[in-house]
This record gives C-alpha cells, structure tokens and sequence, in this order.
C-alpha cells in the first residue's frame, strides 16, 4: 500500500515530520508516530485487523463519537474512502493477525491504554527472502512485538516490472514515512546495468553505520568457540560509489571515493557503540601501505578519534592479515571499523567461522532512516526449498526492535533464539544430520519464548544501546593550489617512443617528469620487464611546481589532442595548505 495514505492528510504529514526530527535529536532513537498511532489529541490514527483484512483509519480534528467505522471482511479486495473526516484504507490479506481485538481505537485515554504498534516497513525480498522473512514474522508476532507492517516490494519484481533502480516510489514513500525497514536480501540481476537495491538504499537513505555482530555458539558444530565481536563497516563510500568506466580497449576502472566526514563519522560512531556496549578494543583495518591516500584518511582519522578514548584499546592491522587472523583467531576481536569493501568481505568471513553466513544479522544506521536485514545474500540455491536459516533475518529483527525502543521483545526472541540453538533446533547449513526446515526452526524459537540460555548469560538489552550518532563539523577552509595534471592517453606502443613523442609538444610552462602503465613507472628509467597496456598516465608539473592557471591546463591538453594523441581522462594535481594531494608513481 502506498503508506504516505496513512498520513495524508496535514496532521499525518506533521506526524511524519516530528518522528524525523526526533531522529536527529536523539541519534539512534526510536521514532515517533502520534497521529498513526492514535497518540496525538487532535489527530487520531486507528488501525485493526480482521481476518484477513487490514483495516486503517485515519480521522482529524474530530473526536471518537464521530468516528464511525465499520469494519468487515473485504478479502481480495481493496477499499479506500473518507467518512466525514475520517480516511479509511481496508488492504486484504497483507499482514499478519497478531492482534485479536478488530479496531484498537481511538483517542485520549482510550488510545493510553491501548498497547501502541510501531509502523515499519517490510520488504521480503528475492530468493530465500520471502521464506526467511515469513519465518521472522512468525517469531514477531508469537512475541506480539508491537509493530505495524507496511509491505513493499523492492528488488528483482521491481527491476522486472520496469524499476530500473529496483525500488519503486511507494517504496521510497513508505520508508521514509515509518523510517524502519525491515528487508530480506535482494538479488542483483548480472548484466543489465542494474544497480544494487542495498547499495542504493543504504547511499541515499544515510545509512552510514553497517553494524554486523557475530557471536559463537557451543551447540553449533562448526562455530568456533569464543568468538564476540561486531564489524562497523562505513556503508556509503569506497568502491562501493559504483563509478566506473571502460577507458580503453583494454582498461577498466572503478573509482575508490573516501572523504574525511565518512571516515569520521563511522570510526566515531565505533568509538560510540563500544562504550555503549561496554566493549573495550577497537581495531581499524586498512589497506593504506598500498593506498595511502584514501585508506590512509581512515586509518589517521581512527588514530585521531581514537585519542580521545583513552579507556578503549585501540589497533590497527592491515585488512589482509586482518581477515586471515578473523578466521583463524576471531576470539582476540571485539569491535572492528573498517571500510565499506573490506567490511563487506569480513563480516562474511566472521559469521561463516561463527557457524554459517546464515546467521548474521546486521542494521544500517542512518539519522533519518535504518535498514535491518541479514549479512548473506538471497541464496538462489535453496530458494523455494524450505531449508534456508531464518536467523540472519530474525537477528536484524532484533537489532531492530533494540532500535525502536523495544528491549523486551528483543532479548526475549534473542534469548529464546539462542535456547532453540542450545537444544539441538538446527537448519541444514548448520548440521549434517536431523536438520529442520525455515518454518520449524521458526516455530521452534516461537515456542521457546519466554526461555532462557542455560549454556550462556541471557541477552539483556539496555536504554544504553541508544548510540548517539556523531555531528561532524565541516573542515577549515584550506588553501588548494593546482600545480600539475596527470593525462591519462590510449595507446599502443613503447614508453620511450610515447615519451619522446610527448616531449615534441609539451611546450613552456610544463616539465613532463614521469609516465606509468597502470600505476608502475615506466618513463624516466624504466624496467624492460614491466608489461605495458593501452592506458598510460603522463604527469606534467608546472615548471617551478607554481600555481598554474586552468586555461594553461586546457591549452596543454588541446595541444596533445591536435597532435593526435588519445585523451581519455584527466586528474588535477593539487597541494593542499602546501601539501601534496596526490600520489607518487610506483617505482618512482
Ligand atoms: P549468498 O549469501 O546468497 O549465498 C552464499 C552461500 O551461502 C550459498 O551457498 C547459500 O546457499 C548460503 N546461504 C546464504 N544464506 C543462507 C541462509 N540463510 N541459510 C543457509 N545458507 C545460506 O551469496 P551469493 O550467492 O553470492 O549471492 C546471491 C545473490 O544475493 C546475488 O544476486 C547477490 O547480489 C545478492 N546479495 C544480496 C545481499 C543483500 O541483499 N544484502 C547481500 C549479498 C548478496
């Protein structure tokens, strides 16, 4: 349904705006949804079920005696009308009956007394993700966790019903109107230019923090013992812009962007969710031996911030050995913040040595909006199977009822969760032998609810979890000074020759000092066994290494492209405050 509807009118649009406002103020704050709700005097929301009918209504500046509704049973069908004040939506067999009273009314007191239901928006997604999903709803509604859902569809139907994006605007409306989405995971269709639903939800929603927890369980045959630990993985940036080109006939590249407020934000937000969490280590993980520039930033802004925690240990280690030591001695981590590629990959690495990808769960933390859905992907291989593990799914159900200020049924699923576990309730990827389907494991948790552990300490979550999000001040203005600019040329042949030819036209104003071939130094002096592409890059400083006028630039170039060489791109060389913002060449 087109959620925006619930809220159509003016008070229900306020209503809308306050729950984002309050998200701001808080960090990560449950939001608020008084008129939807029936919490607001002037503006009463009322929603029931029954059946299989959904029934909302939406009534302003009235009071209850003028509310008139008649609820039946409009199976199949979809009615939508205004009674007077009231606006009335009936959806057929949308959502789930885990209420038993047929309107939950109304205003003042009446609506006090009511249990409240959050709205949240669910998108069940492609291959396992329906059945997962079903199987989390289950366990939701055996826990009568007060949540209202607001289906949409996302992913692979969308793409093939036209979306290019895979999410259509009653999707984009409805997560933005409740703020939550609950997601199961999406296929990617290979080809076809279409981009990554997650990706773009997590970009354009701010989704900055991806907070992937991973634990080790005794009764799981697999699960190394003594792992506890929690990737915070940056979920806007790196690789993951999506911006790449086919250059030449031969060269393709993928632009890594990192700025100093995402690195910024995202180790703070670590530092954060350790003290909340009352972890004690933080471990950076980068690749800037190799990229000093990009990996570098988020490597010295981890040192900054962690500066300011003198309580927190705090280490880095570069990814590669990093990733490996996750898999062979995960026990030694507790909380890891690295960047978006290197996250990606690890969180993987840690749920599979916890016992299976099957397991994780994860949120997408923004200050607007958060998104909550498993680690793994929609596993095409067991889709329509029956067989999948519900417990990635259902564990972001539980870091998104922490989010939503519902401890309760948080810690009462998790912990009924973790006793279905202990009792030997396991799905196939976890055991060779006596495996249960999605829906009996699901039911298993169900029936458990209310137990404890009895192997480990119940989960107890805590108002503590509320992390407030960081506010990160923009930079100083510094100083830029263009000084050079790197060309970058198609074409096939020799360094020398291309050097010898370039040197015909560089003219006055400009030193040629160095060509490379995919990022090595080939020109002055370079080595016979470097094997050369298509794709070269010439540098040209300004002569004395001066601030060099941008027509200067533009003459440069038109004087190699009147020359016949094939100009592909071009990358500005800057100092910033006096420093060099840019890299040296390889072997240079
Ligand atoms: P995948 O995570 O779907 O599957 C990898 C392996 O893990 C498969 O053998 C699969 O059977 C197994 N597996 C995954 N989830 C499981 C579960 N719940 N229970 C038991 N076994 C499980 O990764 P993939 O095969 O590389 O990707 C498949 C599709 O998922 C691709 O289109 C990819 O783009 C997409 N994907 C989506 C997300 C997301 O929605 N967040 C994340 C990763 C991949």
């Amino acid at each position: 349904m087109d959620s925006r509807q619930i809220g159509r009118d003016q008070a229900g649009d306020a209503a809308v705006d306050r729950s984002f406002d309050h998200a701001n103020a808080g960090g990560v704050m449950a939001p608020v949804h008084p008129g939807v709700l029936g919490q607001d005097d002037q503006n009463v929301g009322i929603v029931g079920e029954e059946g299989p009918t959904q029934l909302l209504g939406w009534r302003r500046n009235g009071d209850a005696e003028h509310a008139r509704i008649l609820v039946g049973i409009f199976a199949n069908i979809i009615l939508r009308f205004i009674i007077h004040d009231i606006y009335v939506a009936y959806i057929p067999g949308r959502l789930m009956n885990t209420t038993t009273n047929a309107i939950h009314s109304t205003s003042g007191s009446a609506a006090a007394a009511s249990p409240s239901r959050i709205p949240i928006t669910i998108a069940v997604g492609d291959g396992i993700g329906p059945e997962i999903a079903a199987a989390t709803r289950l366990v939701l509604a055996a826990a009568a966790a007060p949540l209202e859902f607001h289906e949409v569809t996302v992913g692979e139907r969308a793409y093939l019903g036209g979306v290019s994006s895979g999410i259509p605007d009653d999707a984009w409306q409805a997560i933005r109107t409740t703020g939550v989405l609950l997601k199961g995971p999406i296929t990617t269709p290979q080809g076809g230019g279409y981009k990554s639903v997650n990706v773009t939800l997590r970009k354009v929603l701010g989704l900055f923090a991806n907070v992937r927890p991973c634990a080790s369980h005794a009764c799981v045959p697999r699960s190394r013992p003594g792992i506890d630990l929690v990737v915070v993985r940056e979920n806007e940036e790196d690789l993951y812009a999506g911006i790449e080109h086919r250059q030449t006939p031969e060269t393709y590249q993928c632009l890594k962007l990192v700025t100093r407020s995402g690195c910024e934000r995202i180790v703070r937000y670590a530092f954060a969710y350790a003290l909340a969490n009352g972890r004690r280590r933080v471990t950076c993980m980068t690749k800037d031996n190799i990229m000093k520039l990009t990996d570098g930033l988020f490597h010295r802004v981890f040192d900054q911030v962690a500066a300011e925690h003198p309580g927190i240990v705090a280490d880095h280690q570069i990814i590669d050995i990093g990733a490996a030591r996750v898999a062979t001695r995960p026990e030694h981590y507790d909380v890891i913040v690295t960047m978006n590629l290197y996250g990606d990959i690890l969180s993987d690495i840690a749920a599979e040595v916890a016992g299976s990808v099957g397991m994780g769960g994860s949120a997408n933390i923004g200050a607007r909006a958060a998104m909550f859905e498993a680690v793994h992907g929609s596993a095409p291989d067991l889709a329509g199977k029956g067989v999948a593990n519900p417990s990635g799914m259902l564990q972001s159900a539980v870091q998104m009822l922490v989010h939503l200020g519902l401890p309760h049924p948080a810690e009462c699923i998790h912990n009924a969760w973790l006793r279905t576990l202990e009792d030997g309730v396991l799905t196939a990827d976890l055991t060779s032998s006596g495996a249960v389907s999605t829906s009996a494991f699901a039911e298993a948790v169900a029936a458990r609810l209310g137990q404890l552990p009895q192997t480990r300490a119940p989960v107890a979550y805590g108002a503590s979890l509320r992390i407030a999000l960081p506010d990160i001040p923009p930079l100083p203005a510094e100083v830029r000074e263009q000084v050079g600019i790197d060309i970058f040329l198609h074409h096939v042949g020799q360094p020398h020759d291309l050097a010898t030819s370039l040197l015909g036209v560089v003219g006055a104003g400009f030193d040629m000092t160095m060509i490379t071939n995919r990022g090595v130094k080939v020109w002055p002096d370079g080595h016979p066994e470097t094997i050369c592409t298509d794709h070269w890059r010439c540098r040209f400083m300004s002569t004395g290494m001066v601030a060099v006028p941008f027509a200067q630039l533009l003459a440069l170039i038109g004087r190699l492209d009147a020359a016949g060489f094939d100009v592909i791109k071009t990358e500005g060389l800057f100092y910033f405050a006096g420093k060099p913002g840019y890299s040296a060449g390889q072997g240079a």
